[in-house]
């Protein structure tokens, strides 16, 4: 059995109360590790040896920062496959998909944050109020708490920047995946990462995170996870005049015009829905098709949904993996029996696989509209509902519908349409012809349910630094 320790001061710590937590393996339903039982004893713990870290972390030169960043980033390249088996195995991911996107895309955040260390700089203001500067100065200790989709990939993407501004962290893994958070913690242990400088709390939300919001020392908290989560931190944050940045659900959709390349783009158009079954919270989980090929699209993406391949995530033919947990299993099952009750047709999927593990089979549901449950709320599976349009404006009052706004895709050859649809769409990222295509500078978040917030480039370095504004008279 593998124990999932803490790391806390530049040390593998076991948990305080000497509780631990299983780890399943989704493919088997199998108990394969444990992971520490925090509480709010090791969030103190770590508060405290972030704390101590910080003023040293803080005065380093930021190339020093940026160094560090660079050699972690190199300690995990070097490791790749071992991390990469470890995310499929931990969170039933197909290995392909862990080994040549979602381990690549850490690193590639620990060294994207390492140069925004370098590049990152503040505002001057220069008229007739004389000479204004801003100062950017780290915040301290913040917290950052992230879900088990893409584990390490988000984990990543929130202690890199609020290590190249200059902080100590203190990290929440979700407790579904633990590995790889854990990994990455001992790595940094090896490589002589300043102690206290990254710490990593393992456990629930109640009784991790929840601590780590409320306690005084942590300055601004970074989440990425469900709506509900997000709204309860929102609270608890509130009265505290915390810094939060809230990256949440998403129910996006995905816009097909007649006009498109679309059977050239079957491939990404199919990923879209269903890449890590469909747990991804950028997936286009509402197809919207012009009715003029609204039939041929949908007898496409049938074809495409069962053409994905189920099988051990650790098998490279593996396009289809299971769900990551028995508690979302068993909401994606609910979520389908209200889909029919609603007077869905479920036109392939709609059950569960008949193997081992948390496997659903993907599925394309039609027949409910833009107020139905099932196109209103996220379902987090391998599951995509179609909805035929007549116009840009039935295109658009579908797609707006609802209360999530992540992102959205936009299919079509007339490019002044495509542009206009961009800016009427209520939400926070926009694809013209292309799915998930990320530039790390651009700011990364949602509107309305999705969140409060951006991530990504800038937008990052600013959330985990104050701008102080100094003003010099020009006599
Ligand atoms: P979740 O909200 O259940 O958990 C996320 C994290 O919050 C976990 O580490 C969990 O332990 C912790 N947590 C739970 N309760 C808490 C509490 N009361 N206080 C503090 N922390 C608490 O989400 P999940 O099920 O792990 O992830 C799936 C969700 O994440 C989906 O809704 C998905 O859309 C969303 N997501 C959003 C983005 C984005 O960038 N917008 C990216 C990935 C996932």
């Amino acid at each position: 059995m593998r124990y999932f320790r803490h790391c806390i001061d530049g040390q593998s710590r076991d948990p305080a109360s000497g509780r631990w937590l299983d780890v399943y393996d989704p493919a088997n339903a199998q108990a394969y590790a444990k992971v520490a039982a925090g509480d709010a004893a090791d969030v103190e713990a770590a508060i405290a040896a972030a704390g101590q870290a910080f003023p040293a972390w803080a005065g380093l030169p930021h190339s020093e920062r940026a160094r560090w960043l660079e050699k972690l980033a190199d300690a995990l390249e070097a490791r790749l496959d071992a991390f990469a088996q470890a995310e499929s195995e931990d969170a039933g991911k197909p290995i392909r998909l862990a080994r040549e996107v979602e381990i690549p895309r850490a690193v590639a955040n620990l060294r994207f944050f390492a140069h925004a260390a370098t590049q990152f700089a503040s505002e001057s203001h220069h008229g007739q109020a004389g000479l204004n500067y801003t100062l950017r100065s780290p915040l301290g200790v913040v917290a950052t708490i992230s879900p088990w989709n893409l584990p390490l990939y988000l984990f990543t993407w929130k202690i890199a920047p609020a290590l190249a501004a200059g902080n100590a962290v203190v990290a929440k893994p979700s407790e579904v995946t633990p590995a790889t958070a854990t990994m990455l913690g001992e790595l940094a242990i090896e490589i002589g990462f300043p102690a206290g400088v990254l710490n990593i709390v393992h456990g629930l939300g109640p009784q991790v995170g929840e601590p780590l919001v409320n306690h005084d020392a942590v300055r601004a908290v970074s989440f990425t996870g469900s709506t509900g989560v997000g709204q309860r931190i929102a609270a608890l944050a509130a009265p505290r005049l915390k810094k939060v940045s809230l990256e949440l659900g998403g129910k996006n959709p995905t816009l097909v015009f007649a006009d498109s390349d679309w059977r050239a783009q079957l491939d990404t158009l199919a990923r879209s829905a269903f890449q890590n079954s469909g747990q991804i919270c950028l997936c286009g989980s509402r197809l919207l098709v012009e009715r003029s090929i609204y039939a041929e699209v949908r007898e496409a993406m049938v074809e495409r949904a069962q053409a994905l391949h189920a099988g051990a995530p650790a098998d490279e033919a593996t396009t289809l993996g299971p769900l990551v947990s028995q508690a979302h299993y068993d909401k994606v099952l609910l979520a389908l029996a209200r889909a029919r009750e609603e007077g869905g047709q479920v036109l392939c999927g709609g059950h569960a696989l008949e193997r081992a593990g948390w496997y659903v089979a993907p599925t394309v549901i039609e027949g409910l509209g833009p107020d139905s449950v099932s196109n209103r709320e996220e379902i987090f599976g391998p599951v995509v509902t179609l909805q035929p349009f007549d116009d840009d404006s039935h295109a658009l009052a579908l797609a707006n519908a609802g209360d999530y706004g992540l992102s959205a895709s936009i299919w079509t050859r007339d490019l002044n349409r495509a542009h206009r649809l961009a800016a009427q769409l209520r939400v926070g990222m926009v694809w013209i012809n292309t799915w998930l295509q990320r530039d790390l500078r651009t700011p990364f978040g949602g509107v309305g349910a999705s969140g409060l917030g951006r991530e990504g480039g800038a937008e990052a370095m600013r959330f985990f630094t104050d701008a102080k504004n100094v003003g010099l008279h020009l006599g």
